[in-house]
């Protein structure tokens, strides 16, 4: 049985459905969410991660992606990368062809240029028009429009295999016009993602700056090693966000696990959030809302 999971209704649909689609073609599950992260990033009607997404403040779009291996607790990453898709796939080989876990901005794309990436222009006729509308109610406004008003639509997989193991990676554009250079949860191992054989995988999605702080995937993941389901170790870290981050109630921030025997849940601190679900093809798509998680507080 192969499990997988993506966040958010619109470009989870496009990652589930194209990881599927490799996994069925006999691909491992690194090579399965790399695929479906990839369809996410190079589709330019997806204003989610990848090609034609939201930029920074500057118009410039700056990428973060990562992955981890749960047998080996090897992970790769990348963040602030310009000009260069899919990072998803930068991520995998920082993980697999360097001794390091994470490369940063102009570095990271130097890197992927040595590695036959070409560079390429992100910005869409879409983002463009979305930027230029953004930048002219910030100036019709005369003040800063913070960078955290608005989430985008980060796409956060997690895939389980019998015997068991798993893999977590993720891809975004971060928050919709963010200071340039800011870095959110999606590429740090233990705030975006993590996984372990051992116990299960976790991943994060939503206000970044918070589920960092709160070490989101990592905590659940140590829930569950301690015997919390799925569930109740999404709950858990989601009601003690609430209790100790205040800005962690302003926005929606994710947390959904998966367990190394096949159970999984989700908690969002604010709204809904939309988990899609692909067991050996059998798609579901489920919402979650904040109601649970705030009832344990
Ligand atoms: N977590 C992402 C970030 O803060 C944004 C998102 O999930 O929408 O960069």
């Amino acid at each position: 049985m192969t499990t997988i999971l993506s966040t958010w209704k619109e470009p989870g649909r496009v990652a589930i459905e194209a990881a599927w689609q490799s996994r069925k073609a006999g691909a491992d599950l690194r090579t399965t969410l790399e695929h479906g992260l990839t369809a996410a990033e190079l589709d330019p009607k997806m204003i989610a991660i990848g090609l034609g997404s939201i930029p920074n403040a500057d118009g410039e779009l700056e990428l973060d992606a990562s992955m981890m291996d749960g047998r080996t607790l090897e992970a790769g990453a990348v963040c602030a990368v310009r000009g260069i898709v899919p990072v998803i796939s930068v991520a995998r080989r920082v993980m697999e062809k360097t001794p390091h876990v994470m490369l940063a901005a102009d570095q990271a794309r130097r890197f992927a240029i040595e590695e036959g990436f070409g560079p390429t222009n992100l910005m869409t006729a879409e983002s463009c028009r979305l930027y230029s509308e953004w930048l002219a109610n910030r100036e019709l406004e005369k003040e800063y429009v913070h960078s955290l008003d608005k989430p985008s639509d980060t796409v956060t997989m997690l895939a389980l295999e019998d015997g068991p193991h798993l893999v977590a990676a993720s891809s975004t554009s971060g928050m919709a016009y963010k200071k340039p250079g800011r870095v959110g949860d999606s590429p740090i191992v233990g705030a975006g993602i993590y996984a372990d054989d051992e116990v299960g995988a976790a991943g994060a999605t939503g206000l970044g700056e918070e589920l960092w702080k709160a070490c989101a995937s990592f905590r659940a993941v140590e829930q569950m090693r301690r015997g919390a389901s799925p569930q109740e170790a999404c709950d858990e870290v989601v009601a003690q966000m609430l209790r100790r981050q205040p800005r962690a109630a302003e926005m929606p921030c994710v947390v959904f696990a998966l367990a190394r025997d096949g159970s999984w849940g989700a908690a969002v601190t604010n709204g809904t959030f939309e988990l899609w679900s692909c067991q050996d093809g059998q798609l579901d798509c489920r919402t979650y809302e904040a109601t649970q998680a705030a009832a344990i507080m």
